[in-house]
């Protein structure tokens, strides 16, 4: 069983879409692990995406990711990564594949709805940063 990280975007959390993407990933077979609400503050946006730093879109992204709670949640199931990223769709929904989450409820390409982890190499740290191991 592999776990992914998942969030719903504050675009998406706006527009009271909470509910129908979350029923999107349960009904494609994947389990809750954990969830949590949470507004990232603009340095916890920065950490999250530090990867992007430095490209032109990234003041935009960091803006809109903290602009109001997003709902994170780890995600499991077998090949969660790879299935979820099929699931969610391409960056830009206007590219997205039709009934992707993002080609259904994202506005551009930053407003795009909601995160997935991008490979296995990535996942575990980024289920850390939003649920850190309190032992
Ligand atoms: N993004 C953007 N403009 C771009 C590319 C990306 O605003 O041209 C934003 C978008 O919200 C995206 C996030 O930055 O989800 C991270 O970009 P990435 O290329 O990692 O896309 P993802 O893995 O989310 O599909
Ligand atoms: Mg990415």
């Amino acid at each position: 069983m592999e776990k992914t990280l998942f969030f719903i975007k504050p675009d998406a959390v706006k527009r009271n879409l909470v509910g129908k993407i979350i029923t999107r990933v349960e009904d494609s077979g994947f389990r809750l692990g954990n969830l949590t609400l949470v507004k990232l503050k603009k340095e916890g946006a920065e950490e999250f995406y530090q990867i992007h730093k430095g490209k032109e879109f990234f003041d935009k992204l960091i803006e809109s990711v903290s602009s109001g709670p997003v709902v994170a949640m780890v995600l499991e199931k077998d090949n969660a990564v790879k299935d979820l990223r099929e699931l969610v769709g391409a960056t830009d929904p206007q590219k997205a594949k039709k009934g992707s989450i993002r080609s259904d409820f994202g506005l551009d390409v930053t407003r795009n709805s909601c995160h997935a982890s991008d490979s296995p190499k990535n996942a575990p740290d980024e289920i850390l940063f939003f649920f850190p191991e309190k032992d």
